[in-house]
């Protein structure tokens, strides 16, 4: 891993794909505060194809200014990011998702990087961190969280109102969260739409120069939904994305089933073209408990799998191999809402 300490003008480079590309391995940023009793932890680009956070950070480094507190920031995914065309690889081919290497045994390369960074956490103990994503499809912003405790909503009101809550335990960095330090995810909308980039942008200034970023203030109002599923595909599933059934595919997608993110949808809403019924034994939605919850949530009539109740859907991707790799999409009950109002 690279290290820039309090990084130059000339470090920096021009652009953030300039320094990229001068950088080709994990980076890791340090930069002196105002303060320097306090640090803050930043993690950006832990997914290759995520940039608006990385964007956000490199434009202000740019500025020289130097934050309230000390911020110490990592950027794992350089060597993803950087495969042609740039900014298109979650991950990096035959290696294991980044975002679920935070779990021991650190026996491969990115689980190693994990270790790595949670090493230089402990030593540089920020007050605590956040780790800033974009989803792969179309989808307004959000954060997640793995426990509800005051100082997540705030870390993540930062940035936006739409708040999950997940008990599914993936090796993500957010499950090393503690009261201590608390770590949040936060989802800037997706990589091609317009808005991410200022998302990411304002929710920055707001965490380098407030003076108090983990108390919620009073009336604010968050949406927060609990308890959400993945539906996953069994590996060699052949899906494809169109506005009719693809023959040969066991499943086809609506090319824009994107535009349901973070909309809620009635029973009986299409969510893909089936091959045939038997498909069903290629879908897996099961719950934190690893219980097979997918008549909760899904239903299949004839060749369409469609909603079975009143769902929040998010984390829609309309890419094949992010959908096969990792989820089609996270799907939580409407009955799981609830609003929050301080
Ligand atoms: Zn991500």
């Amino acid at each position: 891993m690279k290290i820039l300490i309090n990084p130059s003008q000339e470090q920096l480079k021009e652009t953030p794909e300039m320094l990229l590309k001068t950088v080709r391995e994990p980076l890791m940023i340090y930069v002196d505060g105002l303060r320097q009793d306090i640090t803050r932890g930043l993690v950006t680009l832990l997914h290759g194809n995520e940039p608006s956070g990385f964007r956000a950070l490199h434009r202000w480094l740019k500025l020289g200014q130097k934050p309230l507190c000390n911020l110490v920031c990592f950027i794992p995914s350089i060597p993803a990011a950087l495969i042609e065309p740039l900014f298109k690889y979650r991950v990096y081919p035959d290696q294991r998702d980044m975002n679920r290497c935070f779990l021991p045994p650190y026996y491969d390369e990115p689980g190693q990087l994990a270790e790595e960074i949670l090493t230089q956490f402990q030593t540089y103990k920020p007050e605590c961190i956040l780790d800033i994503h974009n989803t792969s499809g179309h989808s307004p912003d959000f954060g997640v969280v793995t426990f509800e405790n005051p100082s997540h909503e705030a870390l993540v009101s930062l940035f936006c109102d739409r708040l999950i809550v997940t008990d599914l335990r993936l090796g993500a960095l957010m499950e090393t969260s503690t009261r201590r330090c608390p770590v949040v995810t936060i989802e800037c909308g997706g990589a091609q739409d317009d808005g991410s980039d200022e998302i990411a942008w304002n929710g920055l200034q707001k965490y380098l120069f407030q003076e108090d970023v983990m108390s919620l203030e009073a009336g604010h109002r968050m949406d927060l939904y609990r308890h959400p599923v993945r539906l996953e595909l069994i590996e060699n599933t052949k899906i494809a994305y169109s506005d009719s059934y693809v023959l040969g595919t066991d499943l086809t997608v609506p090319s824009a089933l994107d535009r349901y993110n973070f909309d809620t949808v009635e029973a009986g809403v299409l969510i893909a073209w089936l091959r045939g019924s038997d498909v069903e034994q290629s879908l897996r939605v099961n719950d934190a408990q690893g219980r097979n919850v997918f008549d909760d949530f899904f239903t299949i009539k004839g060749n369409q799998l469609l909603t079975a109740q009143r769902l929040k859907l998010f984390m829609i991707t309309t890419r094949p191999d992010i959908a096969l790799g990792d989820c089609l999409l996270y799907a939580a009950q409407e009955r799981e809402h609830a609003i929050l109002d301080t």
